[in-house]
């Protein structure tokens, strides 16, 4: 089978596919980790929407905290568990429900005392209407390119093949099904082949005349210099009022966050060698995000920057991964709709998508995520839904 792009999702599937014997070829138009998943914050987070995406989540945790033991290969994670922080009426009441679901879910999450919020993060002082909760079971990968790397190393060792520089131009169709691809360099017959194009995923399907329901969008985040006050074994903080998030990075503190008018970008209208360092940066966005928060962590907005970067999100009407077979297209398939958690639950993603593709049938759930699930839906809908879904991040619609 041939698995189109060497992201997180892309590498996950494989690995996966190849663990289940599968013979596995990735090609990659740039080099692995490239583009969203080496630019991502590293974090992984348990509470979710809806009771899918939890399982999703919180497997991926297991996976990527044991990850030598099932693929043979190191991976470094910082256990450092995460608050979840609501200074609004309406923000402690919707913590209360994901609290509720969560629990019922199966995540560890409990309210936490103002003493531990206090006391822990050492970069957060809360005020005095702040109600939070605490998340021991969230993780977070310091340099997001120690994944792809220990995903690169566990592919060669169980036998897929990652092809680096190799743009895959066309998708060949015979008798209604996919028969493989066509590179810049060879055409690759496979009876499956998987599109983990990221934000390139609707042009790549396109190449089969197929459809996928993302409309890409601008995240960003940034990190500042060493900070004194920043205890490198920190927790991560969410801030869900303000769609903010913090956690220590390289002795500082990283800051990113969700915009309530994000910026939507459509590759498709880019020349062709449009990548993830062309998507236009604006400081202004995080430091406006880093200003709602500046009561509680000043040197969020104060410090000097150290770096700045920033890429596209994939983003589903509905806020879920699209993950499964291309409807009435046979031997395509789809891993997307990051939907800003893409490299947090790709482990499980790829699993999941591994399973179902070796096996034969869809594991529990995950039909929820399948890539035909909106029908005919137009593009100028895709991206309003997209949008909100994006300026939604930490308070979703109700599942
Ligand atoms: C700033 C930022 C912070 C983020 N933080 C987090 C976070 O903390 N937690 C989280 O879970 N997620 C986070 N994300 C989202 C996460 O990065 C994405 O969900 C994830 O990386 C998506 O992985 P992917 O494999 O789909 O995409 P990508 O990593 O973009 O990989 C797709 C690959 O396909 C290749 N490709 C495209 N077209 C072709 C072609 N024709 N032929 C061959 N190859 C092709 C591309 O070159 C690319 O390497 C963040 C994203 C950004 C931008």
């Amino acid at each position: 089978m041939v698995v189109i792009g060497a992201g997180a999702l892309g590498l996950s599937t494989a690995l996966h596919c190849a663990l289940a014997g599968r013979s596995v070829v990735v090609t990659e138009r740039h080099t692995a980790g490239s583009q969203a998943s080496g630019r991502a914050a590293g974090l992984f987070k348990s509470v979710q929407a809806d009771e899918v995406r939890t399982g999703l989540a919180r497997r991926s945790i297991a996976r990527a905290s044991t990850f030598a033991d099932w693929a043979g290969v190191p991976l470094a994670v910082a256990r450092s568990g995460s608050f979840l922080v609501a200074r609004t009426g309406r923000h402690r009441e919707f913590l209360c429900r994901e609290l509720a679901q969560s629990r019922r879910w199966g995540a560890d999450v409990r309210e936490a005392t103002p003493a531990q919020l206090a006391g822990q993060p050492g970069y957060y002082q809360p005020g005095g209407d702040t109600f939070a909760l605490w998340c021991p079971e969230d993780i977070y990968i310091e340099e997001p390119a120690s994944l792809i790397q220990a995903c690169l190393a566990a592919c060669r060792r169980h036998g897929a093949v990652v092809s680096e520089h190799e743009r895959v131009t066309g998708i060949p169709v015979t008798a209604g099904r996919v028969a493989g691809v066509e590179t810049e360099r060879r055409s690759i017959a496979a009876p499956a082949v998987v599109d983990a194009a990221g934000g390139w995923v609707r042009q790549v399907a396109g190449l089969a005349g197929a459809r996928v329901p993302v409309a890409p969008v601008r995240h960003q985040l940034l990190i500042t210099e060493p900070i004194a006050q920043v205890d490198p074994a920190g927790p991560i903080t969410r801030v869900v009022d303000a769609a903010v998030y913090l956690r220590p990075a390289r002795g500082g503190l990283m800051v990113g966050g969700f915009e309530a008018d994000p910026l939507p970008v459509d590759p498709e209208r880019q020349p062709d060698s449009f990548g993830t360092d062309d998507v236009p940066l604006d400081l202004g966005v995080l430091r406006r995000l880093a200003d709602q928060v500046a009561a509680e962590v000043p040197v969020a907005a104060t410090a000097a920057v150290t770096e700045h970067r920033g890429g596209m999100f994939t983003m589903s009407p509905d806020g879920r991964f699209v993950a499964g077979p291309v409807p009435d297209l046979p031997g395509l398939w789809v891993a997307s709709g990051c939907n800003g958690s893409g490299f947090s639950s790709s482990l499980a993603i790829g699993e999941a998508l591994a399973a179902w593709i070796t096996g034969g049938a869809p594991p529990p759930g995950v039909t929820a995520l399948a890539p035909g699930r909106f029908g005919s839906l137009p593009d100028d809908a895709l991206i309003t839904r997209g949008l909100w879904q994006y300026a939604h991040y930490y308070d979703p619609a109700p599942a």
